[in-house]
C-alpha cells in the first residue's frame, strides 16, 4: 500500500464522516443564525472547578513551566496513586500509572505493546469510536460482540470469538454510548476468562467512573493487575475536556516501554496542567464541584429520560455517563440529519457506536436544563 493510500484508508475508518456531517452542518446553520441546540457533545458544559484552574495560575506563577518526567510528575502520579488505591480498595504504586494527554493515548498505546498485526482485538457493541479506529491502524483483526440489551456481557458468545490470536478485550463502564454499568457477576465471569484464556488482557475504560447516578462502580482493576489495564481521565469528571489530561495503570513491565514511547512522542501532558491535576484529585472544594456537577446531570438525566418515555421510546435508563442511547426505529443517520435541518437539534446517529445501531441516535444531556426543554419540545413536534 502507498503513504498516501494508508492515510485515505485512516481517514475513512469508524464512520466518522457521518458524525463529522452532522457537526458540521449544526457549525454551519449555528454560524447562519439558525437556533442550534447540540445534545451531540461528548463534554460537560460546566467550567472547570474553581480550585483547579486557581492551582494552574499558582504552578505558572511558581514556573511549573520545564519539560516534565516523561512518566508523569512524579507529585501528580503520587495523587493518583493515592486516590485510585483508595477507590479499588488496593495499593497501586506510582511506578504502574501513565499520566497522558488526556485518556485516549491509552488505547493506542496498550495495541502498540500489546499486539502484531494480525493480533485480534474484541469490541464490545456498542463502543466509543476511537477503538474500532486504533484496531485498524495497527493492522489488527477486529471482531465484534454485541452486548445484551441491559448492558451485561454474553458470555457464550464472547467466548465463543477468542482464539488464541485474541489479545484484547476492552470494556467501557459506565458506557458511553448506553450508560450501562459492570454488573459483579460479569465482572468475575471476566476474571474467569482472563484464567481460561492466559494470552488475553483486558483494557477497562473506566472515564465517566465518577459521573453515575446510582449503583456502585464496579472495576476489574484490583482482582487481576496483570492483565487488567485501566484507561481514566480528567477530562469528565473535572470538566477538564479542553486540559487534555488523563492517565493510564499499567502491569508494571510494560511501563519501561511506554515511558519510552511517550517521552519520544510528546514527553508528556504540559507540566503546569499535571501540577493542576493535583488540586483535582486532592482540593476538597473541588470533590464538592464534582458531586455538585453530578447531582445536577442526575435531574437532568431523569427529566430527559421522563420527556422520552413520554413520546413513546423504551430504552435503558442510564446509570452512569450522560448519554441516551435510543432506538428511532427508522435509519439513524437520517433521522439525525432531518432533526437537525428541520428543528435544528444535533444528535449523534448510533451508527458510529457500531453496525448493529444503524437505527439508534445517542442524545447528550450535557446541555442546560433550559435547552434540554426547548430541544425535548422540537423533539417532540418533529415526531408529530
Ligand atoms: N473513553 C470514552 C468512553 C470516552 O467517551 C472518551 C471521550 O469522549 C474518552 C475515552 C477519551 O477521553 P479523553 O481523551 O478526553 O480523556
Amino acid at each position: 500500500m502507498e503513504f498516501r493510500d494508508i492515510n485515505r484508508a485512516f481517514l475513512n475508518i469508524g464512520n466518522e464522516p457521518t458524525a463529522i456531517e452532522i457537526n458540521a452542518k449544526a457549525r454551519a446553520l449555528k454560524a447562519e443564525g439558525h437556533p442550534v441546540i447540540s445534545l451531540a457533545v461528548g463534554e460537560p458544559d460546566f467550567p472547570t472547578p474553581e480550585g483547579i484552574k486557581e492551582a494552574l495560575y499558582r504552578a505558572v506563577r511558581d514556573n511549573k513551566t520545564f519539560y516534565p518526567n516523561p512518566q508523569g510528575i512524579p507529585e501528580l502520579r503520587e495523587a493518583i496513586a493515592v486516590y485510585e488505591s483508595a477507590r479499588k480498595n488496593m495499593p497501586i504504586s506510582i511506578d504502574r500509572i501513565l499520566v497522558t494527554v488526556g485518556g485516549k493515548p491509552v488505547i493506542p498505546y496498550t495495541m502498540y505493546l500489546l499486539t502484531n498485526p494480525g493480533d485480534e482485538v474484541i469490541l464490545l457493541e456498542p463502543y466509543y469510536l476511537a477503538y474500532p479506529y486504533w484496531v485498524k491502524v495497527f493492522n489488527l483483526k477486529l471482531k465484534i460482540v454485541r452486548l445484551n440489551e441491559d448492558g451485561t456481557i454474553p458470555f457464550d458468545e464472547l467466548k465463543r470469538e477468542i482464539t488464541d490470536r485474541t489479545r484484547l478485550l476492552i470494556i467501557n463502564y459506565p458506557s458511553n454510548p448506553t450508560g450501562a454499568m459492570l454488573t459483579r457477576e460479569d465482572m468475575s465471569r471476566l476474571l474467569l476468562l482472563l484464567d481460561e484464556f492466559p494470552s488475553l488482557y483486558i483494557l477497562s475504560d473506566e472515564v465517566y467512573s465518577r459521573i453515575i447516578y446510582e449503583g456502585e462502580h464496579i472495576s476489574p482493576l484490583p482482582h487481576n493487575t496483570d492483565r487488567v489495564i485501566l484507561l481514566e481521565s480528567f477530562s469528565k469528571t473535572y470538566a477538564m475536556t479542553g486540559w487534555r489530561l488523563g492517565y493510564g495503570i499499567f502491569p508494571e513491565w510494560m511501563l519501561k516501554y511506554l515511558v519510552k514511547y511517550n517521552s519520544n512522542l510528546l514527553t508528556g501532558p504540559t507540566t503546569f496542567v499535571q501540577y493542576a491535576g493535583i488540586a483535582a484529585l486532592r482540593d476538597p472544594g473541588v470533590q464538592k464541584d464534582v458531586d455538585r456537577m453530578v447531582l445536577e446531570f442526575k435531574r437532568r438525566r431523569d427529566y430527559v429520560g421522563e420527556r422520552l418515555s413520554r413520546m413513546g421510546f423504551s430504552f435503558h435508563k442510564p446509570s452512569g455517563a450522560f448519554y441516551y442511547f435510543i432506538d428511532v426505529g427508522v435509519d439513524g443517520m437520517e433521522f439525525s440529519k432531518r432533526l437537525l435541518e428541520e428543528k435544528f437539534v444535533a444528535v449523534t446517529p448510533g451508527i458510529i457506536f457500531g453496525p448493529s445501531f444503524s437505527s439508534y441516535v445517542r442524545i447528550s444531556f450535557a446541555n442546560s436544563m433550559e435547552n434540554l426543554q426547548e430541544a425535548m419540545d422540537r423533539l417532540e413536534d418533529f415526531l408529530k
